[in-house]
Order: C-alpha cells, then structure tokens, then sequence
C-alpha cells in the first residue's frame, strides 16, 4: 500500500498538498514532523506534515517527499489546533500562519543560485541591465539573485532574471540551505570501563610511568568531581581539560588510546546560562495582596480576568506571585509584552527571581537563538517561563498553565502586516483556552473592548486604584497654545510654562520627557510660493524631512530622497518646514538649553534593540537630562527623577481620523503621564493643546478612565462600532488604479447584495498607494449575533468568483479582521 502524507508549505496557497513517501521514509514520519518538498517545477520548500494516510488523490500524480528533517515532531497537536483557528479567524492561509510561527532556521528555504553559462553567445547587444548582470556574474558565476541585486546595484531583478533565462545566458540551480547548524564542543569521560572505584585505583597505579598522563587523569576526577559510580559528574570539555592541565593534546590522545577516557560531542547553548542568587520575592501590599486573592479567586469561575491597576500600582509584583504559584503547580506561564516595552528593566527583574527557568524571545534576537528556544520548549527541558513579545504565542508549550498579557490596550500587539494579521492577546486567550490555563489582562489603561468585557461579566476585573507607597499620580495642567500661538509668545514647539518648570527641573538635576508623536524633523516641507509639498513616488503620502541626513523619507516603503534646491513646480527656492517631529524637537531644545543632554528616542533612533536599551540605560542612570521620544517612551519604563513631563501637542493624537483615535489619545497621555515623579515627589504633566475645553482633556486631567470609556462606549453603540459590531476590511490591491476601482465597486456591490447597509466604501485609505500597487478599501460590520463563521465563507467564496473574472487575475485581496 502506498503512503502519503498531507503537508502545510510555506505559501499563501489555501489548502494542503499531498506527496507520496518513500518506502524507506514510511513509520519514521510522524504528524508534526518537516520534510522537504518539492514544489512547482523547480522549487523546494520545507514543509510541515498534517496527516499521514493511504487515500492516493484524485486527479494529479502526487510527487515524492525529498527528506525528513525531524525524527520527532516540532509542532504538537495542539499548537496545530491553534494555527488552524487562526487562518479560519483571520482569513489566511495555513501557510501563512506556518511562516509566521517558525524561524527562518527552521523553514529551510530553496534559495535561488543563478549560474553563469560561458557558452552564450549573444546574437545581439543586450538592454543595459542585462549586461552587466551578465559581468557581474562571469566574475563570480554562481550567485543567488539577493546577492545579484547586491552586486550589480541593481533592485527589482526578477523581470532581468527572467528576460536572461529565456535567452539561454544563464541558468537556474536550486539549493537547500540550513541555516541553523548547532554549536557543538568535544567534551571527555571515563570509558564504561573505568566508571568504577576498583577499576579507577588499578589505572593509576598503571600509570605510574607515565607522569603526563596520570595527572591529566588527575586533572579529569578533578573537575568533573568524580565522586563514585552513579554519582552524575560535571562535564568536562576538551579544550577545559587540555588547558588546566596544561599539556598538550597528545597525551589526551594517549589516554584515549588506552581506553581510558573517551571523547564525545554535544550541543552547546547559545543561550547564556546565568548562575545567580535567586532573590526572593517581595511582600505584597495589602492593597495588592487583596487584589492577588481576588484574581485567584476570579480563576475559579473565569478564564480571562482584567487587573486595571493605575501606573507603578505594583502589576508587575502580582504577576510574579502569580507566576510562582502557577510554577509551584507543575506548569507553564508565557508572560507577554509589547515588543517596544520588552526592555532589560523587566528581564532584570524577572531574572532576578526566576533564574534559568526565564526564557526570553524576542523578535530582534538572532534567528538562531529564537531557533534554540524552540528546540529548548520542544525538549523534556524547556523553560517554566517565557517572556515574550507577539511572536511567542507560537512557541511550543507542553503544559501552559497561565498567560499573562501585560499592557493588554497596547496596538502593536495586532499585526498589520503580513498575514496572519492576528491580535495577540485575543490569541493569546484563544491558545490558553486550548491548554485549560487561564488569561490576565493587565494594563493602567483598558481598551474599549476589553474593559466592556469585563463589566458584561465575560472576563473578571479586579482593580488596583493606588500607586505603591501611596506615590501620588502627577498634577496635570492644561496649556492652551492656540491663544499663546495667537499671541506670539510660543518658542517653537514650547510654551513659556513648560519652558519654566523645565528650566527648573533641570536646576534641580531633575528629569525632563518631552512626548511628541511625531517622528522626523518636520512632518513635510512646502514650497513657500506655490504651496508644492513633496510626495513618495510610489505611496501616497508626502515625505517626512530628517534635517540630520538632510533627506526626504517615506515612512511607508523607507524610500528617501534628496531634498531639492527647488521648487520643482515653480521654480521657486523658499521650501520651509511644516508642523514639527522629534527631531526638531531635539534641535529646539539644544538650542534653548545648550548645557542639557538631551537624547531621543523614535524609530529611527532605536533601529537595534541595543540602540533601544542604551537610551533607556543612559536615561536611567542620569546620563541624560532630557529624553525625547514618540509614543515610545510611554511604555512601562521606571524612572526615578523625573519630574516634568511636557505632552507638546494633544491635537496631533485627536485630529486622527479613526473611531479609535480618543481612546487612544487617553491612553497614550495617561501611559505618557505615569511616567513622572515615580519614587520621591508629585511629578508635574505640561499638556499643551490648542483645544483644552474637550471633554476628552478633563479626563486625562482628572485621571477619569470611566468616563472617557462611557462617552467612547456611547458613541461605539450609536455607529455600530466595536464592541457592538465587528469589523473586516476587505483590502483589493493593484499595480493599476482603474482595475482596483472596478474590482472595489464590483465587489462591494455583491457585499451589498448579500449584506444590505453593513457595507462602507469603497474607500481609497489615508494611504492609497503604497510601493507601487493602488489600494481600495471596504469596510463590513458585522452585527452582534451574526455567525462569524458563515460571513467568513461568503467573503472567501465572492473572492473566489470575483478573481475568476479575467480582468481581475492579478488582484491582490486580504482581509483585516478586528483591525486596529
Ligand atoms: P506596575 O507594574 O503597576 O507599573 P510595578 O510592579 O512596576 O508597578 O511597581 C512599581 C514600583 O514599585 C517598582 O519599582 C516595584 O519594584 C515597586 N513595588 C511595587 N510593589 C512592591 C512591593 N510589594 N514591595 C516592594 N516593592 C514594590
Ligand atoms: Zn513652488
Ligand atoms: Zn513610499
């Protein structure tokens, strides 16, 4: 009977593929395991099995399965059960989930190798670009198409490629490369024989002789500490052995040959083993004490509860207790973060108490470190706790026992892009409910849909409303700047308040943060005569001027520009900024305060992960006086002196055209504003805006979570938002624009059809084009009630038939489910 096995690749391709196994593969591939397929004509991917059965399809000639990779499977049952709910939620592929949850190590890839071919003979001369792909290629003749694009300068290869291919000048040869290659060592021990008293005293008196060698024997007992038969010894390693004993590898050599010691190779970790004093941990408070036993308590009749807990209110002190507890029991916690608040302030503190049972994952570590987590959580030793950004909820865990999802309101933990564009803590709640284990949300600000969830009972809430040590929240004053503006008495971005007690904190050697949501030197530059504003030439959007580079860049495709010497609408040679981000922040304040250190902190500044912790460590240890930054720094950080924090400009956070955008707004000036005076006095919030009569910056001022969540909450119910209705937008996406405007309306006429009102749009978002391919967009609510599950198959079955039309083949349509 033949074998076959149904496997996930790599690919945006609904459904699985089939292959045939080998004989000699058959009982040794398990469900879970990877193999190497081919694919296409000439492509090979690994690709993961489902199913192992002896149905022969229908229809096609199945193709053989390459190699096994795994003697034992890398993706359990459950994780398996998790992907698929997953690409279901979120209108993707299987293969989409598959290339998110594994690391590029572990996804060996078919690289393409273009290969020079010295016998083509040109019948005439070759366009430009095909050349000198050709030159670069006769130098060195076998290249892999990145590294081509590398050489020859030349982007967006594939079309010369192709073009080169179909004339015979160079051919294709395809190559699987493993990435990942463990770091082994070559360690020693006593040969089966030697492992006993009797047998130990005989050798040495045997090798009385030879004095090299007997103390290197010596040497061995000594630091493996050697004790008895069955007693485990240390390892030794070679190079150990060689230098404390100071010989040379001959006479290790000898001993080997006598049978006396024998060597063997083993796997090292990347992964720094630290041995610490474990600290114990800290007394709760009352307050958080009560709130620790309500928590457990909650557990007993809910799955998720929500602690909203103002800022340094002690969250983090709960969730270690939490974590204990949960440790105590046999089981595993995975504790996740925002990427941006995953800082060495939190691995500290949690390292401190948990030592080696801590694993950290993060989306910056090198790809063979995440590969080693993963083999670490698939072995019988994995680690009790992850602390992890978004990505780690694809971790293999054997017996998780409790999710932790810190700063729970944060937006990064949606991906946008690519698929699968999942929320992580709905995932993350999703995942613990496969595992029996249960879910804390925790956060000093809520988002809508959470905390509405908790008063409608789904989730549990308990509340912390002080800070430790009753540390009071800081004092927020209200600038108005469109009067100051008005009357000329703004120093660029500053009013004469917030410049006052700036002036008088860094006096006092204090610290300043100045928050201002905008990256760049100035959002735009316009020509002063006619108006022109400078605009990405393959997105919609003008470009953001970094005065430092002196350049123009798209913050959408990362494409930069020189700034012209001119208009080149009108010739004119005035082109002036506009508006202002943090880099002109930066400058202002150099220039008003010329002794102060300032530092900055954005996306352009934190590039690395260490970029990232140096500002904060800088920062911290008082190396700097003034840290500017973007929605960055509101993230979770402690700081002890500071004691001003300036918000420049509210307006830039409410004027964004998003039902999310006053939610937000709180969130960020409330997170912003916990940032100040956290150990020894009140701190103090500037909180400059140009509308301070807004119901929305009362309830920063007075800290009023609960209104501003009524207001927003009436709101969402009266235009059937979230949390009323559910959301999908149905992005189209084409190279041209008239082909996505058909398609839109096309479609959106069918939704309507089917739907009736629920449908919006088609729009063209605030961004209608991005690298190159036009963009439409439509929105379809979805009223409470309505089976998720049936308005998912009627989206994918109108795409089916819309792509079946002829003009539409090269559409380009995904969904954004819950989109943020
Ligand atoms: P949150 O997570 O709510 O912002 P943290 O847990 O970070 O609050 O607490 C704020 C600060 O107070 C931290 O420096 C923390 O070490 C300290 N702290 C909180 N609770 C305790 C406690 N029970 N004992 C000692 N220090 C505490
Ligand atoms: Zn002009
Ligand atoms: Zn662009």
């Amino acid at each position: 009977m033949k074998c076959y096995v149904d496997v996930i690749v790599p690919l945006p391709i609904a459904g699985q593929y089939t292959y045939s196994l080998p004989d000699e593969m058959v009982g040794r591939v398990l469900v879970g395991c990877r193999v190497v397929v081919p694919f296409g004509r000439k492509k090979y991917y690994t690709g993961l099995v489902t199913r192992i059965h002896e149905d022969a399809p229908e229809g096609y000639e199945t193709k053989e399965v390459a190699e096994l990779l795994d003697e034992h499977p890398i993706l359990f049952e459950r994780q398996y059960r998790f992907w698929k709910w997953l690409s279901e939620y979120y209108l993707c592929t299987l293969g989409d989930v598959y290339k998110a949850a594994l690391p590029s190590g572990m996804k060996l890839e078919s690289e393409t190798l273009v290969v020079y071919n010295p016998e083509f003979v040109a019948t005439g001369p070759l366009p430009e670009k095909e050349q000198r792909i050709l030159d670069v290629l006769s130098l060195d003749t076998e290249q892999c198409i990145t590294q081509l694009e590398k050489n020859s300068g030349i982007r967006q290869l594939l079309p010369v490629i192709q073009s080169l291919l179909e004339k015979g000048a160079i051919c294709v040869k395809e190559e699987l490369k493993r990435s990942y290659k463990p770091k082994v060592e070559t360690r020693i021990r006593l040969t089966e024989g030697m492992r006993s008293e009797e047998m130990l005293r005989k050798q040495l008196d045997l090798l009385a002789r030879a004095p090299k060698q007997l103390a290197v024997l010596m040497k061995y007992l000594e630091l493996s500490a050697w004790s008895a038969p069955g007693n485990l010894p240390k390892e030794v390693t070679r190079k150990q052995l060689l230098e404390t004993a100071g010989v040379s590898a001959a006479v290790v050599n000898g001993l080997v040959e006598k049978r006396v010691l024998e060597t063997y190779t083993a796997e090292v970790g990347r992964l720094i083993r630290e041995d610490r004093d474990l600290q114990a941990l800290h007394t709760l408070s009352e307050a958080q004490e009560v709130a620790f036993r309500q928590i457990l308590t909650t557990f007993h009749t809910k799955n998720v509860c929500l602690l909203h807990g103002v800022t340094a209110s002690g969250k983090t002190e709960i969730y270690i207790h939490l974590i204990q507890q949960v440790l105590s029991v046999g089981k595993q916690v995975l504790y996740l973060l925002p990427e941006i608040a995953l800082t060495t302030q939190i691995t500290e503190r949690l390292k401190r108490v948990f030592g080696d049972k801590l694993g950290i994952y993060h989306s910056k570590f090198p790809d063979a470190e995440r590969v080693e987590i993963w083999r670490k959580q698939l072995s019988e030793h994995d680690y009790d706790v992850i602390l992890g950004v978004r990505s780690s909820v694809f971790l293999p865990f054997r017996r998780l026992g409790l999710v932790i999802v810190d700063e729970e309101h944060e937006q990064t933990y949606k991906q946008q892009d690519p698929a699968p564009r999942y929320h992580a803590r709905n995932a993350a709640i999703v995942l613990a409910s496969l595992f029996g284990a249960k879910t804390l949300l925790g956060t000093a600000t809520p988002s809508i849909e959470t905390y509405y969830n908790a008063l409608q009972g789904k989730y549990g809430l308990v509340e912390l409303t002080e800070r430790h040590r009753q540390i009071c929240l800081p004092r927020i004053e209200v600038v108005d700047i469109k009067e100051l503006a008005r009357k000329k008495r703004m120093t660029g971005p500053f009013s004469p308040m917030l410049l006052q007690q700036m002036r008088e904190a860094l006096e006092r050697k204090e610290q300043v943060i100045l928050f201002q949501n905008r990256r760049g030197f100035a959002p735009m530059i316009e020509c002063h005569t006619c108006g022109w504003v400078p605009r990405c030439k393959n997105c919609d959007v003008s470009l953001t001027y970094h005065k430092e580079l002196n350049q123009l860049t798209c913050h959408y495709c990362g494409y930069t520009y020189q700034v012209p010497r001119s208009c080149p609408a009108c010739g004119g040679v005035e082109l002036k900024d506009r508006g202002f981000g943090t880099e002109k922040v930066e400058d202002d304040v150099k220039r008003i305060f010329p002794e102060v250190r300032v530092a900055r902190m954005d996306l352009d500044t934190t590039r690395t992960r260490t970029a990232y912790e140096t500002i904060i460590a800088d920062f911290q240890a008082g190396r700097t006086d003034v840290l500017i930054g973007t929605q960055m720094v509101s993230k979770g950080l402690d700081f002890d002196r500071v004691s001003v924090v300036g918000i420049l400009n509210a307006d830039s956070l409410l004027n964004y055209p998003d039902f999310r955008s006053y939610e937000r707004a709180f969130q960020l000036m409330a997170q912003v504003a916990g940032r100040a005076g956290r150990k020894n006095r009140q701190g103090l919030v500037i909180l400059q805006t140009k509308s301070p009569d807004l119901p929305l910056i009362h309830q920063v001022v007075t800290n009023d979570y609960r209104q501003m969540y009524t207001e927003q909450l009436e709101e969402r119910r009266l235009f059937n938002y979230p949390p009323f209705d559910r959301l999908v937008y149905v992005y189209l996406k084409h190279r041209k624009e008239e082909v996505v405007d058909q398609a839109a309306s096309v479609l959106a006429g069918w939704l309507r059809s089917g739907m009736g009102e629920w449908i919006l749009g088609p729009d063209k978002p605030p961004v209608g084009r991005i690298q190159q391919l036009f963009i439409k967009k439509i929105v379809v609510k979805i009223a409470q009630g309505t089976s998720m599950t049936k308005v998912r198959s009627y989206l994918l079955q109108l795409q089916h038939a819309l792509v079946e039309d002829e003009r539409f083949r090269s559409l380009v349509v995904y969904y954004d489910v819950d989109p943020m």
